[in-house]
C-alpha cells in the first residue's frame, strides 16, 4: 500500500517533466524586416518552386511594440527576443534603466548548452548582439564586438572584420577570439568543413555586412546554417542557434522590391535546412518571425490604363517611402507571423508579445531553472557545470 502511495505520488511528477522538458535544440530564425507581406514573396516570386513555409502548421502573431515605442526597431525587437523583456529603441539588452539584463546564449552557457550565431549583416549588428552583448546603443559596434570572445557564443558566421581587428582603440579583439580556442576564416566557409565540437569556430567574411544577394553574396545563409548545425548537434546536451536573414531589413528599407524578394528566396532557402534537420532530429524545435515589417511592403495590383490589373503583381511601399526628401522607408507596427515546427510548436499558437518567444522557450527546454533568480538575473552561485572536452 505503501509502495503504490509513493508510486501514485511520482506519477504525474514525471509525466509533467516529460512533457515540459521535450525540447533539447532550439533554432530561431528572424527574417529582419519580415512582415507578411515579405514573406509571402516566397509564394509568388519563387521561380515555380515551393516554399518551406508550406512545412509550417503552427502559426502565430506577436506585437512588437518595445517598452517606449509603438515601433520598434532591431536592437529592442531582437532584445526582447534575447532576454523576454521590453526595452527602448537602440538597447542592446539593457532595460530602460541601463541595467544589462542575461541574454539567452548566457543563461544556457551556464548549463552547458552550445549556442551558435549566424547573420548576414556584422556579427555586431543589433539582432545577433542582443544575444551575446550588452549596450546603451546599438551603434557601438566597437563595444559590441568585445563581449565576443567571452560570451558563451560557440560558433558564429556573419561579417564585421574591422570591428575586432581595425579598431579606433586598438585593441585586437580577433587576437582575443583566437586566445579563446576560436579557429577563424575571413576568406570563406567551407560547408564541408570538419568540424570538432572540442573547438569554436568563427566566421568573419566582410569588414562590415556582407554583399546583398543581388550583389552576388550566393548561398552562404544556407550553408552556414547547415555548418553551424553539423558542428552544434555533435553536442549530446543540446543548443541554441540564431541565424538573422538581416537583409529584407535593408531592401525594405531601400525599397527595393527585387532585393527583398531575393532576400526572401536565400531565407527560405536556410529555413529549409533547419526544418530538415528537425525533421530527422527529435526534440528540435525552429522558431521562425520577424522583430517588425519594414517599408509597408504591399504586393499589390498593377496599375494600368484600363485600370487595375489583378493578374500583375506590383510590389509597393508605403507612399511616404517614396518622398525623395525621406532617405530612406522606416519600419511599420503591424502584426508579424511566427512559424513553429518540432518539439512543442504547438505553443506557438495564438496572439502575443514579442517577449514571449524567449519565456516559451525557457519553458519548454527548462534551460533557466536554477540559472536565474526571481528578479532575472543569473544567480551568483550557479555551479558552473564542468565542460566536457570529449571529442567526437
Ligand atoms: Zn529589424
Amino acid at each position: 500500500m505503501k509502495k503504490l502511495f509513493v508510486l501514485l505520488l511520482l506519477l504525474p511528477v514525471t509525466v509533467f517533466t516529460q512533457e515540459e522538458k521535450k525540447v533539447k535544440n532550439v533554432i530561431l530564425l528572424i527574417g529582419d524586416g519580415m512582415g507578411l507581406s515579405q514573406m509571402s514573396t516566397a509564394y509568388y516570386f519563387n521561380d515555380g518552386k515551393p516554399t518551406n513555409f508550406s512545412r509550417f502548421k503552427h502559426i502565430g502573431l506577436i506585437n512588437t511594440s518595445s517598452a517606449k515605442e509603438k515601433i520598434t526597431d532591431s536592437a529592442a525587437g531582437a532584445t526582447a527576443f534575447a532576454c523576454g523583456a521590453r526595452s527602448y529603441n537602440g538597447a542592446i539588452s539593457v532595460d530602460t534603466n541601463l541595467k544589462k539584463m542575461p541574454t539567452l546564449i548566457e543563461i544556457i552557457e551556464k548549463k552547458d548548452i552550445k549556442s551558435g550565431v549566424v547573420a548576414t549583416s556584422s556579427i555586431t549588428h543589433a539582432t545577433p548582439a542582443c544575444f551575446y552583448a550588452h549596450s546603451n546603443s546599438r551603434s557601438n559596434a566597437e563595444d559590441i564586438a568585445k563581449y565576443l570572445p567571452k560570451s558563451g557564443v560557440d560558433f558564429f558566421a556573419g561579417g564585421g572584420l574591422k570591428f575586432f581587428n581595425k579598431r579606433s582603440d586598438k585593441l585586437d579583439i580577433y587576437r582575443e577570439l583566437l586566445k579563446k580556442g576560436f579557429i577563424l576564416d575571413t576568406t570563406a566557409l567551407d560547408p564541408e568543413l570538419e568540424v570538432r565540437i572540442a573547438k569554436k569556430y568563427g566566421f568573419l567574411l566582410a569588414d562590415n555586412g556582407l554583399e546583398s544577394k543581388l550583389e552576388g553574396r550566393g548561398d552562404f545563409l544556407k550553408d552556414a546554417t547547415n555548418l553551424a548545425l553539423t558542428y552544434l548537434s555533435k553536442w549530446e546536451d543540446g543548443f541554441f542557434l540564431m541565424v538573422e536573414g538581416s537583409q529584407i531589413d535593408w531592401e525594405g528599407h531601400a525599397t527595393n522590391a527585387q532585393g527583398i524578394i531575393e532576400e526572401v528566396k536565400d531565407f527560405d532557402k536556410a529555413m529549409g535546412e533547419a526544418l530538415n534537420f528537425a525533421e530527422v532530429n527529435a526534440n528540435t524545435l525552429v522558431i521562425v518571425t520577424a522583430d517588425h515589417e519594414t517599408g509597408g511592403f504591399a504586393l499589390s495590383p498593377k496599375q494600368t490604363e484600363d485600370g487595375w490589373d489583378y493578374n500583375t503583381i506590383e510590389p509597393k511601399f508605403y507612399e511616404g517611402a517614396a518622398d525623395e526628401s525621406v532617405e530612406y522607408a522606416a519600419h511599420t507596427t503591424t502584426l508579424i507571423p511566427v512559424f513553429a515546427y518540432g518539439a512543442g510548436a504547438e505553443e506557438f499558437m495564438g496572439i502575443y508579445d514579442n517577449t514571449e518567444i524567449f519565456h516559451k522557450i525557457m519553458k519548454l527546454t527548462g534551460w533557466n531553472e536554477a540559472v536565474v533568480d526571481e528578479n532575472n538575473q543569473i544567480k551568483t552561485n550557479t555551479p558552473e557545470i564542468n565542460k566536457r572536452t570529449f571529442d567526437k
